[in-house]
């Protein structure tokens, strides 16, 4: 099936762009890592979104999540990792599910985790954010894997299947179930180093000799999501309308900038959803 409008990211600039674009009746796909945005589900009282003096970040979250299905939204719980752009389409490819599209709404967050010393120096050298697209470069090797959510214990159990070892390094309260092949080690990354590659991370709980080491975080560097996309300083630029550079692709929320906040993220939602089917129309005829 071909959408008319695919949304990255199930945060409120995603799910409100989902609800427009359901209510101007375009089939509209919604693909988020997580189910609820991991931003809100830590806000533990939200007391400035207009009309709600008071609610907590999971039951916002929650209603504005049922909202979008309400309104016909198709959910798909995926980590989109690319997007090409083919003729009048866009392909939206995530780890498990590839979507096609005519016009793509980008609401994928920030992440607020900063980069570990060395992350970028060895990006495609032994530095991985994908363990289903790389673990097979590590088969039999010991890896680390550093995750900041939920989601990455399940990526780490698939290293365990296939690597000498997996160091697992929790950034946050873990489930008590861990797979049992894991070596759990409480401490805080600090470098990653090596010769040309990976070879060393170094943490606050001592140095781990590893070939490889992924990062499982909530989101991942925009630039990375689609060729010549303009960003600046990490944000998304976007025009008055919420479009981007490229044709077709609109971007809202907190990946465009400041203030991080979720009024401004729904606002943006909205109109990005209304600047896709206003292209869909006027442009795409
Ligand atoms: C502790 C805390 C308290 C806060 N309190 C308030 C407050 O009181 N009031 C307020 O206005 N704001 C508050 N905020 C800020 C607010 O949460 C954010 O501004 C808002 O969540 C931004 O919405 P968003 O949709 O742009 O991004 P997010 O909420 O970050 O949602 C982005 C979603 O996209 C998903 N995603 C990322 N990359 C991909 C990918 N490649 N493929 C698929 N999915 C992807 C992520 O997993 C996430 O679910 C708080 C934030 C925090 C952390």
């Amino acid at each position: 099936m071909i959408y008319d409008v695919a949304i990255v990211g199930g945060g409120p600039a995603g799910l409100a762009a989902a609800v427009n674009a359901r209510r101007r009746n375009k089939q509209t796909v919604l693909i988020s890592k997580e189910i609820m945005s991991s931003k809100i589900i830590q806000a533990h009282q939200i007391e400035n979104y207009l009309g709600i003096p008071q609610i907590s970040g999971p039951e916002l979250m929650e209603r504005m999540r049922k909202h979008a299905e309400v309104e016909g939204a198709i959910n798909i719980k995926d980590e989109i990792q690319s997007i090409y752009p083919e003729e009048q389409l866009f392909n939206l490819v995530g780890r498990e599910n590839a979507v096609e599209a005519r016009t793509v709404v980008l609401a994928p967050g920030v992440s607020t985790t900063a980069e570990i010393a060395g992350e970028a120096e060895y990006a495609g050298r032994g530095i991985s954010y994908c363990a289903t697209c790389d673990g097979m470069f590590f088969k039999n090797k010991s890896v680390a894997m550093v995750g900041y959510i939920p989601e990455a214990e399940a990526e780490a159990a698939f290293l365990a299947e296939i690597c000498a070892k997996v160091y697992y390094f929790p950034q946050y309260q873990p489930a008590t179930d861990l797979d049992s092949r894991l070596v759990i080690v409480q401490g805080k990354p600090k470098a990653i180093s090596g010769e040309g590659k990976v070879e060393l991370l170094t943490t606050t709980a001592g140095e781990f000799e590893v070939a490889g080491v992924f990062i499982e975080r909530a989101g991942r560097p925009v630039d990375q999501l689609m060729d010549g996309l303009h960003v600046e300083n990490g944000f998304i630029l976007v025009d008055y309308t919420q479009a981007t550079n490229l044709p077709g692709v609109f971007a809202a929320g907190d990946c465009t900038g400041k203030p991080w906040q979720i009024s401004r993220a729904v606002g943006q939602g909205q109109v990005a959803a209304l600047s896709a089917v206003h292209y869909l129309s006027e442009v795409m005829g």
